[in-house]
């Protein structure tokens, strides 16, 4: 505790209100000793406040000067004037100013949090505190669970918290009951008895002649400062429970309790906060789902893309799809692909040639499609090996009268016999089944027997144009030189360009652009959404502030400085988002769930990259969007915030 000396001179204080002008206060001087209780009345009006408002720091004046224990108040800047409130002087109001949003210990720990002390001893301060002044059993109880004469005995509490050396009540007794009011004059006395300077603002005299000095004021000026006969000026030096001088780093260690503050401002409002949350939940959600959507298709295509192999050239007759000609050009023939193969930059090329045949096993007969190929067609086309043996170099050669099935194509055939080594009849040509094969996801269901063309040509068919050359690029090959180069040969060999390539390495980068694309689309959408959300919490906190203005006066008062005052509200503003922004995930979430669950041809898949970057999207619009309200809360003037109504 440090009762400092007050030292007014000379103090003027004027209201501008409209075209008047009102003083408040007129040339006021007084000295004020440490430990000394004094009474200032007046009638209403006089300037009572407006001089206690000064006195502790609270306001500023227009003329004279100020000095707390020889430091001049009008030099020292805007934080150390809060951290002279909050070290020196405690402040007793006629309406109590408790936080009814805050426990009564809540209320009584508030100037130590702006003070930095350490929470357990904080908590453990403020019990004693409310236990000394007989309220133990309503610690946890709301203010306004209590009667008048217990919140100002709390709101005494409170102005003891930091152990400030000056008690500034301004009609402390006004809003109660005699007893009531009796009793917290008693508290007052005591407070003066343990060496604390109090002074005490009354229009009541009977309270007055409690004090030993008497100052009154009529229309702003001092008309009489008496001291009874005998009063005690208590200058003894007392022990310091708690000097908390100097810079503390409230900003940063009172974190955990600026965010319980503003979840306890959350859960006041429920429904509104709630509603204001949507804003930012819907925003998440579409977010992280659309990342989630994009990432999902993006694997889909490449498996698809995988089955075909994404250093394949597929060449077709004809000029481009479509093309009406196509099929009476017999542009690509097995010469054409026995040249193609020779070339350095082909790992292996393959013809498919289609054709349907009637494929008899005993008493079953079914279509099927009977495709022509050569016997790298399989590698090329990415399809697997489920049973017996590929078609091979040797069967080519010879034209073997050997077929592959897929797998679709088996049981129609042999029910569900194994069909490796069995006969089939192709049309009229027996052949042996040597091979079973799983078809890439993207060709489907299809029933097709795969022959060498050499043995479809010379035993079933006869010659049949070649549908397309499927070409296996080698490994370290670009695909778009393999088909500038196999274009050229062609061409050389044609005389003409009758025919295509059909790149599958540029079709996957065009889809894949496609897709960016859209998610893009989509994001700047979600963006949208977001933003709207932010300008939802930005209203929602400018009402937070009108509403609050009192307790912003308060926190003032008690020692917080603007930027504590920014800081509550701009976590606020960030802790509605981020708690929107973690219903928003879940969300997001469930959603990937029921998608997969469905079996969706979109699968959402989140990645904790998506989920990290939501949120920090919604701090980033929580900070956006608080700035303002912040800002306009920590501008307000202390005293005309207590004043609001
Ligand atoms: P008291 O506390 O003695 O009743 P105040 O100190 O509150 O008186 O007010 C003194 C004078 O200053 C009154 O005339 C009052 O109307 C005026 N006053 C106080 N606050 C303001 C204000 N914010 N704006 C304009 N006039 C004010
Ligand atoms: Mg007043």
């Amino acid at each position: 505790m440090i009762a400092p000396r007050l030292e007014v001179s000379h103090v003027t204080r004027t209201y501008r209100s409209g075209n008047e002008t009102v003083t408040a206060l007129n040339d006021v001087s007084l000295v004020i000793e440490p430990g000394e209780l004094v009474a200032i009345v007046g009638a209403s009006g006089s300037g009572k406040s407006t001089l206690m408002n000064i006195l502790g720091c609270l306001d500023r004046f227009d003329g004279g000067t100020y000095r707390v224990d020889g430091i001049d108040v009008s030099n020292l800047e805007a934080d150390a004037v809060a951290h002279l409130r909050r070290d020196r002087f405690g402040f007793v109001f006629q309406r109590y100013h408790l936080v009814n949003a805050l426990s009564v210990a809540g209320n009584v720990e508030l100037p130590a949090i702006y003070a930095g002390m350490p929470t357990a001893r904080r908590r453990e301060r403020a019990a004693r505190l409310v236990d000394q002044f007989g309220l133990a059993d309503k610690l946890l109880f709301r203010p306004n669970q209590l009667s008048g004469g217990q919140q100002q005995r709390i709101a005494i509490a409170r102005a003891l918290m930091n152990d400030a050396g000056v008690i500034l009540a301004d009609e402390p007794t006004g809003a109660l009951d005699r007893r009531s009011g009796e009793l917290v004059l008693s508290v007052l006395k005591e407070l003066h008895q343990q060496g604390r300077t109090v002074i005490i603002v009354t229009h009541d005299h009977d309270v007055a002649s409690h004090a030993g000095r008497i100052i009154e004021i009529a229309d702003g000026a001092i008309v009489s400062d008496s001291r009874a006969i005998g009063a005690r000026e208590n200058t003894a030096p007392t022990e310091t429970a708690w000097a908390a001088s100097g810079p503390s780093r409230t900003s940063i260690s009172s974190l955990p309790s600026a965010f319980g503050m503003s979840f306890k401002a959350m859960a006041a409002h429920k429904l509104r906060t709630g509603l204001t949350m949507l804003g930012i939940v819907i925003g998440v959600t579409a977010v992280v789902a659309v990342i989630g959507l994009g990432e999902g298709a993006r694997i889909t295509v490449r498996n698809q893309m995988a089955g075909l192999g994404t250093n394949t050239l597929v060449i077709y007759p004809g000029r481009s799809f479509g093309d009406p000609e196509a099929s009476r050009i017999v542009s690509l023939t097995t010469t054409d692909v026995d040249a193609l193969a020779a070339q350095p930059y082909v790992d292996s090329a393959t013809p498919e040639i289609p054709t349907s045949q009637k494929v008899r096993n005993g008493a079953r007969t079914v279509d099927l499609q009977v495709i022509g190929v050569g016997p790298s067609y399989f590698r090329a086309n990415g399809m697997k090996l489920v049973s017996g043996r590929l078609l091979t170099q040797e069967d080519l050669v010879e034209a073997n009268s050997n077929v592959v099935l897929s797998e679709p194509a088996v049981p129609s055939l042999f029910g569900s016999a194994e069909p490796v080594g069995k006969q089939l009849l192709l049309g009229k040509t027996p052949a042996t089944v040597v091979g079973v094969m799983a078809l890439p996801h993207f060709r489907g269901g299809a029933a097709t027997a795969y022959m060498t063309h050499t043995a479809l040509r010379s035993r079933v068919t006869g010659t049949l144009p070649l549908a397309n050359i499927t070409l296996r690029v080698r490994d370290n090959i670009d695909t778009t030189l393999a088909e500038r180069a196999a274009s050229n040969l062609l061409q050389r060999r044609h005389g003409v360009k009758d025919f295509f390539i059909f790149n599958n390495d540029q079709v996957r980068r065009a889809s894949e652009n496609t897709m960016a694309t859209f998610s893009l689309l989509i994001a700047a959408l979600a963006t949208v959404a977001l933003v709207v959300g932010g300008i939802g919490v930005m209203n929602i906190m400018l009402i937070s502030v009108t509403e609050r203005t009192r307790e912003i006066g308060l926190r003032m008062a008690l020692g917080a400085r603007r930027r504590d005052i920014m800081a509550q509200f701009m976590i606020e503003a960030v802790a509605v988002c981020l708690v929107g922004g973690g219903f928003g995930v879940a969300l997001a979430i469930v959603l990937s769930f029921v998608s997969s669950a469905l079996m969706s041809p979109l699968p959402i898949v989140l990645s904790p990259g998506a989920i990290l970057l939501a949120s920090g999207f919604t701090v980033v619009i929580g900070l956006a969007f608080g700035y303002l309200p912040a800002r306009g809360a920590a501008r307000l003037d202390p005293v005309r915030a207590l004043a609001s109504e």
